[in-house]
């Protein structure tokens, strides 16, 4: 891995211009709510465009119609906050526990391989950082992830 100082709102912006036709041919509507003078972290660049890549595109796919995906960056107690929510599906109480489970997908087969969280959080914890998840299923579901705040060593 490649650790450098990294600014989450720039590597969103760059995860979301990969998946700008996306969201234009499922018509959904993007919100950013970017808190502008975020604090740096210190990460792998391409390992954190995974994990935004997974994240937003389990979004995508879990929205029918006239969906909305919001994403929210701030700084809380000395971690960068990452906020994905979407208007989608939702998950089922009874497979929360399962979604970062190698393997665990409800896709039909050849949509999913049920990596992408598992991968995401192994990721994360690489990073030190942390993940959750809430979700209400019909309603939608909010996964949030936090990373370190980068503190310059003297
Ligand atoms: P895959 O996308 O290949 O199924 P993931 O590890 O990315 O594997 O996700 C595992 C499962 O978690 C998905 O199959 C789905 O059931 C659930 N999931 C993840 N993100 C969402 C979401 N935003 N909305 C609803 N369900 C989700
Ligand atoms: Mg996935």
């Amino acid at each position: 891995p490649n650790y450098t100082k990294v600014n989450v709102n720039n590597e969103l912006h760059h995860v979301i211009e990969l998946l700008k036709h996306q969201f234009e041919k499922s018509n959904i509507k993007l919100n950013l709510k970017f808190s502008e003078d975020i604090p740096s972290i210190y990460a792998d660049c391409s390992q954190i465009h995974q994990v935004f890549l997974n994240i937003i595109v389990n979004a995508i796919q879990a929205i029918n119609q006239n969906g909305v995906i919001e994403i929210e960056t701030f700084a809380k107690d000395g971690y960068v906050n990452i906020k994905f929510r979407d208007n989608g599906v939702g998950i089922l109480p009874e497979h929360i526990h399962k979604i970062f489970e190698p393997f665990f997908t409800t896709k039909e087969a050849g949509k999913g391989t049920g990596l992408g969280l598992a991968v995401s959080k192994r990721i994360i914890d690489e990073h030190n950082g942390k993940i959750e998840v809430e979700s209400t299923p019909g309603k939608g579901t909010v996964f949030t992830v936090k990373f370190p705040t980068y503190i310059k060593k003297e």
